[in-house]
């Protein structure tokens, strides 16, 4: 893992920094590192995952171009890849779902406090041992949800707390006695339930919970640790979301395994492992942990991770996870297929690009003038961005000109390093007839002031031009 840190809440940055989306401060779903370790984790699963399609995830376009997107909270994101999709097999889709996810749930807390409900955390879990593979567990846990929701015990007591419904979770860790799979679910309770209502719901989960279990041919989970129920304080639905959905329970915990350990957490080779630590242990080469994951693979594969219950999600009239970051952002490089090919042929080169960008961007974005900062931090991360392409190689000379970024039109930057022609061709700054400094001729002032190095230190300052 890289031990550079960029991330967005970098201290020195965060006086003047425009307020962005809350999750990456606050629920731990959106560290620098953590993307670091997201893509790290693609690219093993390009050669090593056995799911066709995460094997292909943001490999290939969807249209034409890759796209280098920047917001105005300063965080970069690609636009315009062919993506799996994929919640439980694959980082780089996990990583961006959870985190639209925390932001729903986040919503729908804060949207359930305010009409006076109460919400609280149940844990089932299953007693398992070595012997039983995770496809048997995940069988017998979505049976015995099933039957539990539906129940009459657990029907009449809803009725009678007034639960409207459940979101809820499913999770696997890997440890001493194997897999352990368990739900974390969230019951959505109409006004202000106490412990004792808590404890009414677990008894009638756990009755109906355990029996089923033993009708599938499980071993029923002891009271006291196969059911859990605790009431959450909303008065900050951040931190309760983040206490529902952890940094391990997503792809962040593949970077923060030296933080778990130390905080005295029990993961490690004989302490339970969530599937992105065991992606992490297979990234570093832990054979053991490849076997592993391959399992979890097949057995997630087409399973629901989240689950909104339909009156959950119609009470709270929920939108469903869009891409409305996408809308705020504005388009700082385009790549065509064969130069996004090159990029993902480094090592880090997707990440290494948002970093630097990232990086350009905030380095300019301190002042009152919050146009004009913005306008400067994309220009710094244009440039930025092409004179890294420059030096690997993958473009001989690029030169962007504020007006391109503020304009509709973008260059589409394309690598052709057998034919002796210009390597960059413009596709809309000719035709709409801006300035642009794209074209033939020698390196521009830009390329030469660049130092080596791809994660060198912005060199964008001295060589900027001001906005008109
Ligand atoms: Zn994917």
């Amino acid at each position: 893992m890289a031990t550079e840190s960029v991330g967005p809440a970098a201290p020195a940055a965060a006086a003047s920094e425009p307020a962005g989306p809350t999750w990456e401060r606050r629920n731990n779903v959106g560290s620098a590192e953590g993307r670091r370790a997201a893509w790290a984790g693609l690219y093993w699963l390009w050669d090593n995952t056995r799911l066709k399609a995460v094997k292909h995830c943001r490999r290939s376009l969807i249209g034409f171009t890759a796209d280098l997107m920047m917001s105005r909270s300063g965080l970069a994101h690609w636009q315009g890849l062919r993506s799996c999709g994929s919640v439980s097999a694959c980082s780089v889709c996990a990583r961006k779902v959870w985190s639209k996810r925390s932001l729903k749930l986040e919503a729908a807390l804060t949207e359930w406090q305010s009409r006076g409900g109460s919400v609280a955390l149940v844990t089932l879990t299953m007693r398992h041992s070595r012997k039983q593979t995770l496809a048997v567990l995940w069988a017998a846990l979505g049976g015995a949800w099933n039957a539990t929701e539906t129940s009459r015990g657990v029907r009449s007591v809803r009725a009678a707390l007034g639960v409207v419904g459940f979101v809820r979770r499913v999770e696997a860790t890997y440890g001493a006695n194997g897999w352990h799979l368990h739900i974390h679910a969230l019951a959505f309770i109409e006004g202000d339930a106490d412990e004792s209502a808590a404890l009414r719901l677990g008894d009638a989960l756990y009755a109906s919970w355990s029996a089923r279990l033993k009708r599938l041919g499980m071993q029923a989970p002891l009271r006291a640790i196969g059911t859990d129920v605790k009431l959450l304080d909303l008065s900050d639905p951040g931190a309760a979301v983040a206490g529902y959905i952890t940094m391990r329970s997503t792809p962040e915990g593949m970077a923060g395994r030296e933080l778990t350990d130390a905080l005295g957490g029990k993961r490690g080779k004989r302490g339970n492992r969530t599937t992105w630590e065991l992606l992490a242990d297979a990234v570093e080469g832990d054979k053991g942990a490849r076997a592993l994951w391959w399992e979890w693979e097949a057995a997630s594969h087409g399973k629901r991770m989240l689950t909104w219950g339909l009156k959950v999600s119609a009470l709270l009239d929920l939108e469903d996870e869009d891409d409305a970051d996408d809308l705020e952002a504005t388009v700082i490089a385009r790549l065509g297929q064969d130069v996004w090919s090159q990029v993902c042929n480094r090592p880090d080169g997707p990440c290494d690009l948002l970093e630097i960008a990232e990086r350009a961007y905030r380095s300019q974005s301190r002042g009152d003038d919050l146009e004009r900062c913005h306008l400067l931090g994309l220009e710094a991360a244009m440039t930025d961005v092409a004179l890294t392409l420059d030096d690997w190689g993958v473009l001989s000379w690029v030169d962007l000109p504020l007006e391109a970024v503020t304009g509709d039109d973008f260059k589409v930057l394309s690598a052709d390093l057998t034919s002796s022609a210009p390597p960059v061709s413009t596709v809309s700054a000719a035709e709409s007839g801006q300035a642009g400094g794209v074209g033939t001729g020698p390196p521009g002032p830009h390329a030469q002031s660049r130092p080596a190095g791809p994660l060198g230190p912005p060199v964008s300052a001295s060589v900027r031009a001001e906005p008109p």
